[in-house]
């Protein structure tokens, strides 16, 4: 009779857990092959002219030392913004925070939100601001100098944001190619880009809107950390989500959205001057077959429509456009 019942249990237990698996199985087909189609803000893209040391670059190939991919520069300073716009038009980005946006903010005063940084001193800033030419202060990057945030230079640039009540966006880490600082950014170092160095500034700038870009890869377990004490801090993937293998991008996205992050993750490209950067970015986050429809919304759109405070208007007007109903790529 015991033994009778045992495999009766048994039974029923192989129901059971072969019940949900098969679901999960099909949910996660389902999942694979949603692709988000709907309006994109990307929160971290460069704009630059020939003064950029980008301009050596141009035209040139590029080999990304992790991934193995090779990317083609644009050729001219030109055509990357009409090649960047192309790129918008194609993946229905509708909005951007473009680092020196003001270069390009006339062609598209609509899409490009203007970053201004920590390069410009505060009188120049505040200037910028008068006139409509700062809307967000970043791409904030002292570490190439060996500047920490914690530095007592750095504090009158938290001060402005909050005062001004725009957001501050930090670069922490990784910033140039691997070993970079052997060869070209002699003065960055790996530890510079520990998020919980700003835990102090946080608590001392409590209304400063603020997101780290690159979402502080590879310290995941800070970043975790840094997100549960301070409710206002956002995250960009921006870079991340296109020069790490895919593995490890999607490792580090599930480590944030299971720890329950999800609402505070904004889609990024950090494009710079390869554009097809563009299209493994918006991939990387379309092919994480552990995101849920609704999760792509919020990091591909809703996330950064929060932060930025946009109207009900315009962001009515983003999903009604014509790309966002049936867009496919
Ligand atoms: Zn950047």
């Amino acid at each position: 009779m015991k033994s009778q019942t045992l495999v009766f249990e048994l039974i029923i237990l192989a129901i059971i857990s072969c019940g949900p698996r098969d679901q999960k199985v099909k949910i996660s087909g389902e999942q694979k092959d949603s692709t988000y189609t709907g309006p994109i803000i990307d929160m971290h893209i460069h704009a630059f002219d020939e003064h950029s040391s980008f301009s050596q670059m141009l035209g040139q190939e590029m080999n990304l030392a992790m991934t193995g991919k090779t990317y083609t520069a644009s050729t001219s300073m030109d055509k990357l913004k009409e090649e960047t716009f192309a790129k918008f038009e194609e993946h229905n980005i509708v909005k951007a925070m473009v680092s020196q946006g003001e270069l390009w903010y006339d062609f598209a005063p609509e899409k490009v939100v203007i970053g201004n940084n920590h390069l410009l001193s505060i009188d120049e800033l505040k200037q910028k601001y008068k006139e409509g030419r700062l809307h967000i202060l970043g791409e904030v990057a002292p570490s190439y100098q060996g500047i920490l945030p914690t530095d007592d230079r750095m504090e009158k640039y938290f001060d402005l944001a909050e005062e001004l009540g725009i957001p501050l966006a930090y670069h922490m880490f990784p910033g140039g190619p691997p070993g970079g600082a052997y060869f070209m950014y002699p003065k960055t170092r790996a530890f510079q880009g520990k998020p919980l160095q700003f835990e102090d500034i946080l608590l001392s700038h409590p209304k400063m809107k603020f997101y780290i870009m690159h979402a502080g890869w590879p310290y995941l377990e800070d970043m975790k950390a840094l997100m549960y004490a301070h409710p206002q801090v956002y995250v960009d993937i921006g870079v991340i989500d296109w020069v790490l293998p895919r593995k490890e991008f999607h490792h580090f996205l599930k480590g944030l959205v299971d720890a329950g992050f999800g609402k505070r993750i904004m889609f990024g490209t950090d494009q710079m001057i390869w554009v097809e950067s563009i299209d493994d970015a918006i991939d990387a986050v379309n092919s994480a077959d552990f995101l849920s429809n609704e999760q792509k919304e919020d990091i591909f759109y809703n996330n950064a429509a929060r932060f930025l405070a946009l109207t009900s208007e315009e962001i009515a007007r983003h999903k009604m456009e014509p790309g966002s109903a049936h867009h496919k790529r």
